[in-house]
């Protein structure tokens, strides 16, 4: 997975010699649609193996930035890095292939399609003749409705479906636009159960959520998104849950940290 040219983060003498190249970096993105400008001089670092919560109210930019991140979206300016390399010019299937993962918002299945084809299509060209057992490890019920059509499972089952892209990709990083949005708290349980699994596998994720605690319960840092910017980043660990959900209802430009976070914290 090494496309593109090796771009060197600016002030880490760790990643100098690229031996801890972030599996994705966003560098000073401004991006929008058409005439409409959406994100504004958006950074975002996400070291590898690690957990980034990206949050902010509705119309934030926060799905802007993911898919500006997987390369649907091409920004007016600023620069994609994928794993240590200037991926900005890659098409999506390139990104893909070097180890980004978007799962996006609404599920993206073939619904008139069974599991198991559906399965199948969801293992990269790349990794042609590799099986979906992964994904069946991952999701158990998915095991059990092969044959059965993708659009007559339950919401949960048909997002464990989109997710099982993640188990069979064998990705650096995954984004996870609102995974689990619409879904039974029981439902979205298992979910969180299963990206943690796949955190636990050394893969990065980035994580697009209303469902605030359990997005900083699992990460290591927070990105908050107010009106296309990030508003404040640093440590999961820093920031008040409620005051964060009250910010959900339209009032994020007050930074909810509850805590002196324990390393650096940058206030924009
Ligand atoms: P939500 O939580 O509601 O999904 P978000 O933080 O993900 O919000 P985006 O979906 O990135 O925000 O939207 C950011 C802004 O861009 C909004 O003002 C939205 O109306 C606008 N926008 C999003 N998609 C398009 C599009 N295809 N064409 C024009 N404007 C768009």
């Amino acid at each position: 997975m090494t496309e593109g040219t090796h771009v060197p983060p600016p002030d880490s003498p760790q990643d100098r010699d690229g031996a801890a190249a972030a599996a994705l970096e966003l560098r000073s993105i401004s991006a929008g649609y058409g005439a409409s400008s959406v994100l504004h001089d958006v950074t975002i670092s996400v070291p590898r193996s690690s957990v980034v919560a990206l949050l902010g109210p509705n119309g934030a930019g926060k799905t802007t930035t993911l898919r500006v991140a997987a390369g649907l979206l091409k920004p007016a300016s600023g620069t994609v890095v994928i794993g240590g390399n200037d991926a900005s010019k890659a098409a999506p299937f390139r990104r893909a292939r070097q180890g980004v993962c978007l799962i996006p918002e609404g599920r993206g299945i073939f619904r008139s399609l069974t599991v198991r084809e559906n399965l199948e299509l969801l293992i990269p060209p790349w990794r042609k003749g590799s099986d979906i057992d992964p994904a069946i490890q991952a999701f158990p019920i998915l095991g059990e409705r092969l044959g059965q059509t993708a659009g007559s499972l339950s919401g949960g089952q048909q997002q464990q479906l989109a997710l099982a892209r993640a188990f069979l990709s064998a990705p650096d990083v995954v984004l996870l636009d609102e995974v689990s949005m619409g879904l039974a708290p029981v439902i979205v349980d298992q979910i969180f159960e299963s990206l943690k699994l796949l955190a636990a596998t050394g893969v990065a994720l980035v994580l697009v959520e209303q469902y605030v605690s359990r997005a900083l319960e699992m990460a290591d840092t927070a990105y908050l998104m107010a009106r296309g910017a990030i508003a404040w980043s640093g440590p999961a660990a820093a920031l008040d849950t409620d005051a964060i959900t009250r910010a959900y209802l339209g009032h994020a430009d007050e930074v909810p940290v509850h805590s002196e976070p324990k390393e650096k914290v940058t206030k924009r």
